[in-house]
């Protein structure tokens, strides 16, 4: 009944089972998932299984009393972080994962000025074409975890002459806030073997390392450069240490 305060157990039925409980050092995230969804992806139509993920304070099992403080919580303000999964991810011998920082212009927009709105769909394909594997799409690493209206900002500075790593040290924020904790702990839910990870920054490398997972590899992704973003990405290889040897892009990577 619309207005009650506690939920209908059919549809409690429905949803706790896709619930799953992961304690963390802070308190827990609450995993929701898998979730059928089709996908659009340059044309053809790819099968991916959906999760999403909540982090909590509260660490409980009663599901009921977690769903029953969502409707005051005010998420829709606060973004949460999601995965695609492709294939069989848990079980395959070998599977792509790729940790995608979300880039509110380059993956909504398509803007020009990076290239993370080619390499969030190239992932993707890559990840379909090779029949298993994981895109994490961490919502909290806008403009490298400064967020989207610093991030405005720190584009306005890049007009007048400072480079993707300076506008953001200039604006009072370290150059990378990004954190992969809780995509990792994500990630050893859905698999425990060994992933190959699709970047060009080998500071994920090193945070997957440093988390305990098994790396078997690396699969690069440049590509999409144009007049617009060739500075941009000039520094991310000079400045942030990512990797060129195919030459290439984007801080957010
Ligand atoms: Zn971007």
């Amino acid at each position: 009944m619309p207005g009650t305060q506690s939920l209908n157990s059919q549809v409690l039925s429905h949803l706790q089972d896709k619930i799953k409980l992961i304690k963390t050092e802070k308190g827990a995230i609450y995993l929701v998932g898998p979730i059928n969804l089709p996908v659009n992806l340059l044309g053809d139509t790819a099968q991916f299984k959906w999760y999403c993920w909540l982090n909590c304070d509260e660490v409980t099992e009663d599901f009921e009393h977690i769903i029953a403080k969502l409707s005051s919580a005010n998420l829709a303000e606060l973004q949460q972080s999601s995965v695609l999964v492709h294939g069989d991810f848990q079980n395959a011998g070998h599977a792509l994962i790729r940790f995608h920082s979300i880039c509110h212009t380059g993956d909504i927009f398509g803007s020009k000025r990076c290239d993370c709105g080619y390499q969030l769909k190239q992932a993707m394909k890559h990840i379909a074409d090779h029949g298993h594997g994981a895109i994490f799409y961490l919502a909290n690493h806008e403009g490298r975890g400064i967020g989207l209206f610093s991030k405005a900002l720190a584009y306005i500075l890049q007009e007048n002459g400072y480079d993707t790593v300076d506008a953001n040290l200039k604006l009072g924020f370290v150059d990378d806030s990004r954190d992969y904790s809780d995509a990792i702990k994500v990630l050893k839910v859905l698999r425990t073997k060994p992933v190959t990870l699709i970047t060009n920054n080998p500071k994920k490398l090193e945070a997957l390392r440093q988390a305990g997972l098994d790396l078997e590899g690396r699969v690069q992704l440049w590509g999409d450069i144009s007049e617009y973003n060739e500075k941009y990405l000039k520094t991310k290889i000079e400045r942030s240490g990512h990797l060129n040897e195919d030459e290439g892009c984007c801080n957010n990577d």
